[in-house]
């Protein structure tokens, strides 16, 4: 049997060393190779929407793995096709591309709106704004968007053309934004950058910026898309449409697939040749995503994710009259995080370990915050039981040193 020692020995250290190996997942509950039991507030970070093994998934990933498992992107597929439809009648979107990654959709977004940009305005127009503490993944692009510079450090150089502002900050965007300016991304909720949703005055004020410069306003929704807010997609909660939005996480439930979704002004530049991907459209990762999709849009999930949200957030508040750890609990739907008090900045991953030990799998959002990305199933009593486990971490925490 395999354990954490070898993992130590051949898997690059870059994760640190995990906590445990676990070996099955049904419904919300993970099994340890030890026999330990967790019920699952984290959801991989933010991805098994569905929870573990959903039957209605397996089904249609094994029926699609017995029918053609992949072809490239010379030939087309039904799965692929199907979704695309899906995603378009859903969204503000005419078109899609498919990826592997919210990295790599958000790669296909800043490669689609600087190709947009050079065809229409030429060589001047290349600017990338983003804002201070965003994460767009971990390629050499997309952790130049980010706005974590830790992330950077040691990996230059970085490619040019990125700015980075303020989150929530109208001021600040208004003074930068230009006729050089060939896009705006955000994420509607900062998820890796401590669950702050952002400001409905600054998402329309973006919008109305872009719309004057003539850039595209690119929303990141691969941790808010797909049901987590509580709608399919977060913007979908304001009057705000973008021009490309990417996702990923939920969108696969656990297999690996990412999309660009975008208007017809952006998607009319990636003409034959011009970006691709050798995995991205695959037949098992799209017959999964459609049949997540299908499953996920849906007014009963919907109002599932609002209700637990509600719940949870509520219980959190609860506990934290009793503990007083937090100086606040914000989010929205099933993506929550409870925000340390000053005097336990840093203490985060801490409560994560503790919450392990009562039997719940949870998750930090930087070293300040406590997260929550429960699969979007989850019932109410799953909720009340993890409510007590949390009260139990929480009882612990307040006895450390
Ligand atoms: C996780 C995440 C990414 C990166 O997705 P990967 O699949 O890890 O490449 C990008 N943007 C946001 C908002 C994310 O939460």
């Amino acid at each position: 049997m395999t354990d954490l020692s070898d993992y130590q020995q051949v898997l690059t250290p870059n994760y640190g060393v995990p906590p445990t190996i676990i070996v099955k997942g049904v419904g919300c509950e993970l099994f340890g190779q030890d026999g330990a039991r967790y019920l699952d507030l984290a959801g991989g970070i933010a991805v098994s929407a569905l929870g573990h093994c959903h039957p209605d998934v397996v089904q249609a990933l094994t029926e699609q793995a017995n029918k053609v498992w992949h072809l490239s992107n010379v030939l087309a597929n039904e799965p692929a096709i199907h979704l695309a439809k899906a995603l378009v009648d859903a969204t503000f979107a005419d078109r899609v591309f498919f990826c592997n990654s919210g990295a790599e959709a958000n790669e296909a977004a800043i490669k689609a709106a600087r190709k947009a940009a050079f065809d229409v305005y030429g060589p001047e127009k290349i600017e990338i704004i983003a804002f201070n503490d965003a994460f767009h993944g971990r390629t050499i692009a997309t952790v130049t968007a980010g706005g974590q510079p830790k992330y950077r450090t040691g990996f230059g150089p970085m490619p040019e053309g990125f700015t980075h502002l303020p989150f929530n900050d109208c001021k600040s965007l208004e003074a930068q934004i230009s006729e050089n300016t060939c896009a705006v991304m955000v994420e509607p909720i900062q998820g890796e950058g401590g669950v702050r949703p952002i400001c409905p005055t600054f998402f329309e004020k973006i919008r109305a910026a872009c719309d004057r410069v003539g850039a595209a306003l690119i929303v990141d929704e691969v941790q808010t898309g797909m049901g987590r807010t509580g709608k399919l997609f977060a913007y979908q909660h304001s009057d705000v449409s973008p021009d490309i939005l990417s996702s990923a996480k939920s969108l696969g439930c656990g297999f690996p697939i990412g999309a660009m979704l975008c208007k017809e002004w952006i998607s009319e530049h990636l003409i034959a040749g011009t970006h691709g991907s050798t995995y991205g459209g695959n037949p098992l990762g799209t017959a999964v995503a459609g049949k997540a999709l299908e499953l996920i849009n849906t007014p009963e999930l919907l109002s599932n994710v609002t209700e637990r949200g509600r719940q949870l957030t509520q219980g959190l508040n609860q506990l934290n009259a009793k503990h007083q750890l937090f100086k606040a609990v914000r989010g929205q739907g099933l993506l929550i995080g409870a925000v340390l008090k000053d005097e336990y900045a840093g203490r985060s991953g801490e409560l994560v370990k503790l919450t392990m030990k009562m039997g719940l799998m949870t998750l930090v959002a930087g070293p300040n915050v406590h997260r929550f990305a429960p699969p979007l199933i989850i019932s109410e009593s799953e909720i009340n039981v993890a409510l007590q486990r949390l009260d139990q971490a929480y009882v612990a925490f307040n006895k450390q040193p």
